[in-house]
């Protein structure tokens, strides 16, 4: 713990952390050291660990990177940090992220941007770590922290994790409670962790997963061990290659990368198969349907009278009016815009009913693929490595957008999702790869994720 402590405090420059708790880690610490020496350990006896500042932490300033929650501290603590501190983790702080968790760069977050610890060859450019769980995947690929929570709606998990040569799993829905975590898309949202390696994201996730009643969404069955999956043989596994995750202009490096991970598997003896996932294009824009529709009713509640900023006016209108106003980055109030038109009168039929039904072809998509025997299904995990901070998106947020294409599917879908480390591109910088999986079935990827890894 005062080793990462210290690393925290000499890579301040990266921004990973918005808030620090050195005193808490210290005690927490010594409580788990207390325990070792009783005998009692915990699966993450003293294990230090960084938070996202989406998950409620009580009694430590959680904001989720928005200045309208920017004095807001919890009463209360989310259901999956409450099952780390259980199994004997410790908190070094919490972690920078995109406001409210949209973004795909890190950018967004009104404490500013975060870097990401790797640069291209021969170049000072600072570049992002991705988004937005960014400082989580920053915190982690700097050894800033053993592990992070992270949550991923439309790929905030898998994406950072490729950009910093990390490891991400984003786990079926109803996996993690959702219970304490600031809510972006509801239907979508997952917890999951970043960690260093396979193993230790198993061991994370293993501590964050598991029914919760105050969670509906969260679903009762077991846990299973799932570091007892690395290392397990993946011989005759059938390994799905989509052929429409093969895009027109993709770099011939990520080409290359898909190639050489399914060549691995094939050396370890799963059999690949292409397959077809037909609504693969509709996905993307029917993400940023429903994830803004969803956003846009979660958001409501910021309106200055419960909790968090609160500005003044001359009446109650007025007060809602400039507490969001001010409250509220731009990417947020162009999300809760987006949702609040798909969602009313004359345009919820042919906007927002349509991205369900688009969801549901999706959906099916999988499940047909996966009826035919396919155990996983192999695609790069972004189209590009990581870009410099300020390099995308200025104008044009759609090409920010552009970013999940590979990964929005999943969420759509609820299925399981890893990102696991596999390669370099030419400038030197970190490509992953992403594996998806049957719904509840992670240990199948953490088995083929070790053997990319
Ligand atoms: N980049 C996507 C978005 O901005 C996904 C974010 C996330 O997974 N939280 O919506």
């Amino acid at each position: 713990t005062d080793a990462h402590l210290d690393a925290i405090e000499a890579a301040r420059v990266l921004n990973a952390f918005v808030m620090e708790t050195p005193d808490q880690a210290r005690s927490m610490a010594r409580a788990a050291d207390e325990k070792i020496a009783k005998g009692d350990v915990g699966p993450l006896a003293g294990i230090p660990l960084g938070i996202k500042d989406l998950f409620a932490t009580k009694g430590v300033r959680t904001t989720a990177c928005s200045k309208i929650l920017g004095n807001f501290v919890p009463t209360y603590e989310s259901t999956v940090t409450s099952q780390l501190w259980r199994d004997g983790a410790v908190m070094l702080g919490k972690l920078n992220n995109d406001e409210f968790a949209m973004g795909s760069a890190n950018e967004t977050s009104c404490f500013g941007p975060v870097g990401n610890p790797w640069r291209r060859e021969g170049s000072n450019t600072t570049l992002v770590p991705g988004g937005s769980s960014g400082g989580s995947a920053s915190a982690v690929a700097a050894l800033l922290c053993m592990g992070a929570t992270a949550t991923d709606t439309g790929g905030s998990i898998r994406q950072p994790a490729a950009f910093t040569a990390t490891v991400g799993i984003k786990p079926t829905y109803g996996r993690c409670s959702r219970w304490g975590i600031v809510a972006f898309a509801s239907s979508l949202d997952q917890a999951g962790p970043i960690a260093r390696s396979v193993r230790d994201a198993a061991m994370l996730l293993r501590s964050m997963a598991g029914h919760d009643p105050k969670d509906t969404t969260s679903v009762d069955i077991a846990v299973p061990d799932y570091e007892a999956a690395i290392g397990k043989s993946v011989k005759g596994m059938k390994i799905g290659i989509p052929k429409e995750y093969r895009l027109d202009g993709m770099p011939a490096e990520i080409e290359k990368l898909w190639s050489e991970g399914a060549a691995w598997l094939k050396a370890a003896g799963a059999e690949l198969v292409e397959v077809s996932l037909p609504h693969t294009k509709y996905a993307l824009p029917a993400y940023y349907i429903v994830a803004p529709a969803e956003a846009s009713s979660n958001l409501a509640r910021y309106d200055g009278v419960r909790y968090g900023l609160r500005e003044q006016g001359r009446n109650i209108i007025e007060l809602y009016e400039n507490t969001r106003a001010e409250g509220f980055g731009a990417e947020v109030r162009r999300r809760v815009m987006i949702g609040t038109y798909v969602l009313s009168a004359g345009y919820y039929d042919a906007y927002y009913l349509r991205a369900q039904k688009v969801r549901t072809l999706i959906k099916k998509d999988f499940e047909d693929c996966f009826a035919k025997g396919v155990d996983a299904i192999l695609t790069p995990a972004t189209p590009s490595a990581a870009f410099g901070i300020g390099e995308k998106g200025g104008t044009d947020p759609v090409e920010m957008y552009l970013n999940d294409i590979f990964t929005v599917t999943v969420n759509m879908a609820g299925l399981p999702g890893i990102a696991v480390p596999a390669g370099k591109d030419r400038q030197g910088l970190p490509l992953g790869l992403q594996l998806i999986g049957r719904p509840f079935d992670e240990e199948t990827l953490f088995s083929l994720g070790e053997v990319i890894e």
